[in-house]
C-alpha cells in the first residue's frame, strides 16, 4: 500500500485517526460495535469505524430534523452555491478520494478517479438545476383564479447505499437532495466505511465554513440493522436504497408498511444483442469491458450476450483472443485490467456460478479460478470467466456479481433476440449492436428492450450523470442523477388563488348564506 501512497491519501481525508477504533471526534461516528475494513488489494486492515448505536441515531436524527428548517429555508440558488463548493473540495481532493476507493472497494485507480468524477458532474449538474426547480402553470376553470403547482423540500433523506459505488451513489442522491433543500442521512455499504467517513468529513468541511449546520450531511454506520433504524422511520419520508434485489424487497416493504416513499436502484442482469449486422471489433470492446470492468461488480455489467448464430463463432473465437490479454492483479498498478472481488463471501458466489452452470449443462470457455501466490495473499483474485449457456438456466437468470460472462445462440430474428433479453426478472441496462436502422429502432421501440437503460452501438456498463438512471421490474424502479430525476426529492404542491370577491363552489353546488 504505501508503494501506492495509501497512507497519504488516508491522511489527506481524515481517516487515518480512526485506525485502531478511535473516533474522529465527529458525533456522527456512534458508540456501536466495531467494524474493521479490511482491503480486498493486499488482505490489510486499513481502519476500524465504530457503528451507530440506536442512541447515536436518534442523536444524528435530532441533528437533521433541526438542520433541516434551517436549510430548507435558504434559497434553492444559495443552496447550489454551497453544492459548487462540495464540487470543488471533491476537485482537490480527488486523487486521494479516488485511491481510497480502489484501495478499499477493489476498483481500478482509474475507476476509483472516474467515481469521484462523476460525483463532481453531478455537483455541476446540481448547481445549474438549483434555478431551475421548476413546477407548471395551468389556467384554471374558473373565472378570477390562478393555478399553479411548486415543488417544496421533502424532509430527511435516508440514503443506503452498496459497497461497488461506494462515494458516486451517495454524491447522485445528495447533490440533487441538497439543493431541493432536504438533508441527508447516509448509511454506507459496511463493506465500504471509510469512504462514507471520507466523504462526510468533506461535506463536513464545507458546511462548517459556511456557517451550516453539520446535519445537512450525516453519516450512520453498521449493517442492516443500522439500515432498518431509517427503514421503518416515520421521521423519514424518502429512503434512497441502492444494493441487491433480495435487500431492496425487505426495504421496499418497511418503507411501504409506513407509506413512506422509497427509490429503489437494484440488481440487474444486463444483455447485449450482437445482431448479424453488428461491427464485431466494437461488440469485442463493448462486451469486454462492460463483463470485466470492476471485475463484473457493476450494476450494469454485461452479464449475457446474445448473439445470432450466424456470427456467433466469430465473436466467440475474438472475446476468446480478448481475454487471453488481460493482467490480473494489483488495480492501483495501472498496468492491470481486473482487480479483486471485495472479499472472499463474493469468491465463493463467484466459483458457484461457474460450478451451476456446468450442472445445467453449460460449457466454460475461458476458465476461470481463483488466483493464489505473489501479490494475490488476500484470496480476492479471480479469472475473469466465460461459458456457453442457456436462456433458461437458473444461473443465468440470476445476477452473478463477478466476471462471468454468459454466451447465448439466438435464431431468426431482432425479436427473438429480445424475447430471451426481457425473459429475466431484472431490467436495468441493455445494448444492441448493429448497424441496421431498423433493428436498432425496433429495440428501443415500445415492443423492444423493456429496461432503463437502451444503448445502441455501446455497452451496457456506466451511464452519463445527465440522464435518468435506474431500471425496471426487479431493479426497484427507481431512477436517480439526470433529467427529472430531482422531483423524487421534494414535494409537489398545487396551488389555487382566487383574486375575485365570489366564491364560486364545485358542482354548482349554492349555499344561501
Ligand atoms: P446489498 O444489498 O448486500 O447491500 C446494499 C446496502 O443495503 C448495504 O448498505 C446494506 O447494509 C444495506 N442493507 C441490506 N439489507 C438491508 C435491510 N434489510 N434494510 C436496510 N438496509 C439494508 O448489496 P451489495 O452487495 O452492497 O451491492 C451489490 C448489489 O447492488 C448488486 O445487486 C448490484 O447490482 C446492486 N447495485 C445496483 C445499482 C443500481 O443503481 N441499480 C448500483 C450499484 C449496485
Amino acid at each position: 500500500a504505501s508503494q501506492f501512497g495509501i497512507e497519504k491519501a488516508l491522511k489527506d481525508l481524515g481517516v487515518m485517526d480512526i485506525n485502531h477504533g478511535t473516533s474522529t471526534g465527529s458525533s456522527h461516528f456512534g458508540s456501536g460495535e466495531i467494524i474493521s475494513s479490511y482491503s480486498p488489494v493486499d488482505g490489510a486492515l486499513i481502519a476500524k469505524v465504530k457503528t451507530t448505536a440506536k442512541e447515536d441515531y436518534e442523536q444524528v436524527m435530532a441533528a437533521a430534523t433541526k438542520a433541516f428548517k434551517v436549510w430548507r429555508s435558504k434559497p434553492a440558488p444559495q443552496r447550489g452555491e454551497i453544492v459548487r463548493q462540495f464540487g470543488e473540495k471533491l476537485r482537490e481532493k480527488k486523487e486521494a478520494l479516488g485511491k481510497l476507493v480502489s484501495y478499499e472497494m477493489g476498483k481500478s485507480y482509474q475507476e476509483g478517479l472516474g467515481e469521484v468524477q462523476e460525483m463532481i458532474d453531478i455537483c455541476d449538474f446540481a448547481v445549474g438545476l438549483s434555478r431551475q426547480l421548476h413546477g407548471l402553470t395551468m389556467h384554471s376553470e374558473r373565472p378570477g383564479h390562478r393555478m399553479y403547482e411548486q415543488y417544496h423540500s421533502l424532509g430527511v433523506v435516508g440514503i443506503i447505499s452498496a459497497f461497488n459505488f461506494p462515494v458516486a451513489v451517495w454524491a447522485w442522491n445528495t447533490a440533487l437532495a441538497w439543493i431541493c433543500g432536504d438533508v441527508c442521512v447516509w448509511k454506507p455499504s459496511e463493506k465500504t466505511p471509510l469512504c462514507g467517513v471520507a466523504c462526510q468529513n468533506i461535506a463536513v468541511e464545507v458546511f462548517k465554513a459556511n456557517g451550516l449546520p453539520e446535519g445537512i450531511s450525516c453519516l450512520i454506520n453498521g449493517d442492516y440493522r443500522v439500515g432498518e433504524m431509517m427503514t421503518t422511520d416515520t421521521r423519514i419520508p424518502l429512503i434512497s436504497a441502492t444494493g441487491s434485489t433480495r435487500m431492496g424487497k425487505i426495504v421496499a416493504q418497511n418503507v411501504a408498511a409506513r407509506l413512506g416513499k422509497s427509490l429503489l436502484e437494484l440488481g440487474g442482469n444486463n444483455a447485449i444483442i450482437v445482431t448479424p449486422d453488428a461491427d464485431i471489433k466494437m461488440t469485442v470492446i463493448g462486451a469486454v469491458f462492460g463483463a470485466v470492468g470492476t471485475a463484473g461488480q457493476r450494476c450494469t455489467s454485461t452479464r449475457r450476450l446474445i448473439i445470432h448464430e450466424s456470427i456467433y463463432d466469430q465473436v466467440k473465437t475474438a472475446l476468446v483472443e480478448a481475454y487471453k490479454q488481460l493482467r490480473i492483479g494489483n488495480p492501483l498498478d495501472e498496468n492491470n485490467h481486473v482487480g479483486p472481488l471485495i472479499d472472499t463471501d463474493a469468491v465463493a458466489h463467484y466459483k458457484n456460478a461457474l460450478d451451476k452452470v456446468v450442472e445445467e449443462g453449460g460449457k466454460i470457455i475461458v476458465d476461470g479460478g481463483v488466483l493464489e501466490g505473489e501479490g494475490y495473499e488476500s484470496g480476492c483474485y479471480v479469472k475473469p470467466a466465460i461459458a456457453e449457456a442457456q436462456p433458461d438456466f437458473k444461473i443465468v437468470q440470476h445476477e452473478t456479481f463477478a466476471p462471468v460472462l454468459y454466451l447465448l445462440k439466438y435464431s431468426g430474428s431482432v425479436e427473438d433476440a429480445i424475447d430471451i433479453q426481457n425473459n429475466v426478472a431484472q431490467g436495468l441496462s441493455s445494448a444492441i449492436m448493429t448497424n441496421n436502422l431498423r433493428e436498432a429502432e425496433y429495440f428501443l421501440s415500445v415492443a423492444g428492450s423493456d429496461c432503463g437503460i437502451a444503448n445502441v452501438n455501446i455497452g451496457t456498463s456506466g451511464a452519463e450523470i445527465g440522464g435518468a438512471f435506474g431500471g425496471e421490474k426487479e431493479t426497484g424502479g427507481g431512477r436517480e442523477s439526470g433529467s427529472d430525476a430531482w422531483k423524487v426529492y421534494m414535494r409537489r404542491q398545487t396551488n389555487t388563488i382566487n383574486y375575485t370577491t365570489e366564491l364560486p363552489l364545485a358542482q354548482g353546488i349554492k349555499f344561501d348564506l
